[in-house]
């Protein structure tokens, strides 16, 4: 089920447009059992948990993917990340992870959400190397030219740019727009990091009804790719090992997707 929460600034009114309107930030942290979330966007996850029973591994399992691959970044020399349709800070947000091994990684946490980006605001107030900014990705000008991003952001070292369950909320043209404007702005030893959902399994019969249930939020739709369309994402970046699979199995591997959850990821060095 869904977990209630005491709303945002712990004082829902109900009358705003704020809290009247779903968000997509706020039904995903209401799928992970927050607590920044409205009525309206209880409601709205229990109706995706229809459509999908799955709705909440689904979410679950892509926060832990998040959390395996900023330790694969750090490995690997990464110490500033750009975390794109970040969402509101829930367990395991990327500068709790990259700090605690790296205390001065640079994190600046993007999203569209004005009540994701108060609450990561709010965390990240004594924090002097990470800062969450308000922003839509279509325009990727407004985000690499940000001051916040120009202060954190060493656009000559190397970066993680990631977009962890976020691009199948971005309809098509200007998706692939702007991601290739983000990259092509990265220096060599960066990464580029998709999770996504696809539609070539079961949930395809399921598009529809959960296109009509996001056409209330806040953003225009949710629509899954082909995995075909979603490698098209990372243009010249090669894909590491295993390349696109489905999300809970990256990096490991695994057989199929016993479990439905219909999010794959993947990750390319630019
Ligand atoms: N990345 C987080 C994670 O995986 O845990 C949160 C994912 S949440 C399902 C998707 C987020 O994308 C929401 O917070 C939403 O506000 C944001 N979003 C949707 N469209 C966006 C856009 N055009 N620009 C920036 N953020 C956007």
């Amino acid at each position: 089920g869904v977990h209630s929460g005491v709303g945002f600034l712990g004082m829902a009114n109900a009358d705003s447009d704020f809290s009247s309107r779903p968000s997509s930030a706020r039904i995903y942290d209401a799928l992970l059992g927050g607590n920044h979330n409205f009525a309206a966007d209880r409601e709205a996850a229990q109706g995706l948990l229809t459509i999908f029973p799955l709705a909440g591994d689904m979410a679950r399992a892509n926060r832990a993917f998040l959390s395996r691959v900023v330790h694969y970044l750090l490995d690997r020399g990464v110490h500033q990340f750009l975390d794109i349709g970040s969402g509101i800070p829930t367990v395991g947000n990327v500068h709790e992870i990259a700090q605690r091994r790296v205390p001065d990684a640079r994190v600046v946490y993007v999203d569209i959400d004005p009540v994701a980006v108060a609450h990561s605001t709010d965390i990240l107030k004594d924090n002097p190397w990470a800062a969450a900014i308000q922003a839509d990705m279509r325009f990727p000008d407004a985000v690499l030219n940000h001051p916040t991003v120009r202060r954190l952001i060493d656009l000559d070292q190397p970066i993680g740019l990631m977009f962890v369950a976020m691009l199948h909320f971005v309809p098509e043209d200007d998706a692939y727009r702007a991601v290739q404007s983000l990259r092509s702005a990265l220096p060599a030893g960066s990464y580029i990091v998709i999770s996504h959902g696809v539609s070539e399994t079961a949930a395809d019969a399921k598009e529809a009804e959960v296109t009509a249930l996001y056409r209330r939020t806040d953003v225009s739709a949710a629509h899954g790719r082909t995995r075909d369309q979603i490698l098209s994402f990372f243009g010249d970046a090669e894909i590491v090992p295993p390349g696109l699979v489905w999300v809970h199995e990256w990096p490991d591997g695994g057989d199929g997707d016993p479990h439905g959850m219909a999010v794959v990821a993947a990750v390319g060095e630019i």
